[in-house]
């Protein structure tokens, strides 16, 4: 029997809050930008971020993303003119798009204000909590009306407001180094992964005791039509930043699981690793994405696993755990990616329910000529170890490399010297001849 397409809508479906009230703000933006570009007009976006959003969150008892971004845009409102539009992009950002400014200085107060708003604490049901919002700002004709690059520069400039004492920052053209590389495709990856152009790779891992390859990590690849290649971290950003990560994530599943499902046909069995993003992991959804997901293609849970940054697990440990919780729940394994590069403490390490530890590639680079490294490397298989985890160490590219960490007891490897990332078809072929039926 063939295994079901996916739906139709499978890479639309989004999974950020206010979905048609952020849809109704960006219309808005697009009509309000070309007024402006046609009337020589002024105009600004302001972008919020609400950090410390999950300690509110933590308080309230009622749907909680839904809540707080209520509580948050009753705050706002007041703040701004009639003809202001404001929405949530995501459960942490907020976009209020100003229209029709007589002076760029407008803009600015306006960010004062809503900050002044938000500064106070915020009480739900007995509890009171205090944002630390901070705001990018971005004005037109100071930039270019298209809304997309819009947004860009308000994103770029968010980023440097957080790092700021007074809590916003208005875009300049110098900080426009990330908003020219991201100009306008955001626009074209929502495109692309309604029109499947995005592709998965596929990198072998070999199990070091006896050379058999057990399994593969996925990795996104993007070929722009005319920018050609895009580095999977940057389409991951920019479907961060831009709400669409939940589609880009449910797109990856899918197709990994289609080809799992084809490749279990054949009687070729690895198990796939698939790159979990850190905004991913504070949907609630994601967990029931991907039992569908397992569901739809009939894949055993246990030949997924789950790579999760280590940088992405600090921050609210509760709120994580409850996380990987559930999605260890469906049965699929969890794996800490980049591990050695973040925080995380042996106290998490223990409570976390994980089944694996990626060595950064940085560590291995580094195994034979730098003692340092070496110590790491050592010291995060020990660790691995302790804990009943396998590790494995990625971007091993020579033999004495790999000859070092078989000695050192590493449980995989993954690189350059095993083999490249590879199109589905050719890692098919490569498995086939490497593993054969199981
Ligand atoms: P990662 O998960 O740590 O993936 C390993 C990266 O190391 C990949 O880069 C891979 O191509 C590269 N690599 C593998 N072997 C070697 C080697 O021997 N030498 C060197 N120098 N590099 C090697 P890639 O494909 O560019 O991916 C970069 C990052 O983008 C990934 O790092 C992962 O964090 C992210 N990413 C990729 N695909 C996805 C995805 O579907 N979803 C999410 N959320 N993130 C993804
Ligand atoms: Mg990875
Ligand atoms: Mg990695």
């Amino acid at each position: 029997m063939n295994p079901p397409t996916p739906p139709a809508d499978a890479g639309l479906r989004a999974q950020s809050p206010g979905e048609g009230a952020r849809d109704e703000l960006l219309r808005f933006l697009d009509r309000e930008a070309a007024v402006a570009q046609a009337t020589q007009g002024r105009l600004a976006v302001l972008l919020v971020e609400l950090r410390r959003v999950d300690r509110l969150q933590a308080l309230l008892k009622g749907p909680p993303a839904a809540v707080t971004l209520s509580l948050v845009l009753e705050r706002l409102r007041p703040a701004l003119r009639p003809e202001d539009r404001l929405a949530a992009l995501s459960e942490e950002q907020v976009c209020i798009v100003l229209p029709r400014l007589a002076h760029p200085t407008q803009a600015v107060l306006a960010a004062v204000k809503c900050l002044r708003a938000l500064d106070r604490p915020i009480a739900h049901e007995g509890g009171t909590a205090v944002l630390r919002p901070c705001v990018g700002i971005v004005t037109v004709p100071e930039h270019s009306p298209d809304p997309a690059s819009l947004l860009m520069a308000a994103d770029v400039a968010r980023r440097i407001a957080g790092t700021r004492e007074e809590g916003y920052h208005v875009f300049q053209s110098e900080d426009s180094v990330e908003a020219e590389v991201y100009h306008g495709l955001d626009i074209d990856l929502q495109r692309a992964i309604r029109a499947n152009e995005l592709e998965v790779h596929y990198q072998p891992q070999l199990r070091l005791a006896d050379g058999v390859p057990v399994a593969a990590e996925a990795l996104l690849r993007w070929r722009h039509p005319t920018s050609g290649p895009i580095a999977p971290s940057t389409v991951v950003g920019i479907a961060e930043s831009t709400g669409i990560i939940g589609s880009l994530t449910f797109w990856v599943l899918n197709a990994v699981l289609r080809n799992a499902s084809q490749m279990g046909r054949e009687g070729l069995r690895p198990r796939f690793s698939v790159n979990l993003s850190a905004r991913t992991l504070v949907d609630s959804e994601l967990p029931e994405i991907v039992e569908q997901a397992l569901g739809t293609w009939s894949v055993p849970p246990a030949q997924v696993t789950l790579e999760i940054t280590e940088s992405s697990m600090v921050g609210d440990a509760d709120r994580t755990m409850a996380m990987l919780t559930r999605l260890k729940g469906t049965g699929v394994e969890l794996s800490i990616d980049d591990f050695g590069t973040g925080y995380s403490s042996l106290a998490y390490l223990k409570r976390f329910p994980v089944d694996e530890l990626k060595i950064d590639r940085l560590f291995v680079a580094g195994l034979l000529t730098d003692r340092g490294d070496h110590q790491i490397v050592r010291s995060v298989i020990d660790l691995a170890h302790n804990f009943d985890l396998r590790a494995v160490a990625e971007g091993v590219e020579d033999e004495a490399v790999r000859a070092e960490l078989k000695a050192m007891g590493c449980d995989l490897m993954q690189g350059f010297l095993l083999s490249r990332p590879l199109p589905e078809r050719e890692f098919r072929a490569w498995w086939q001849d490497r593993v054969g039926r199981a």
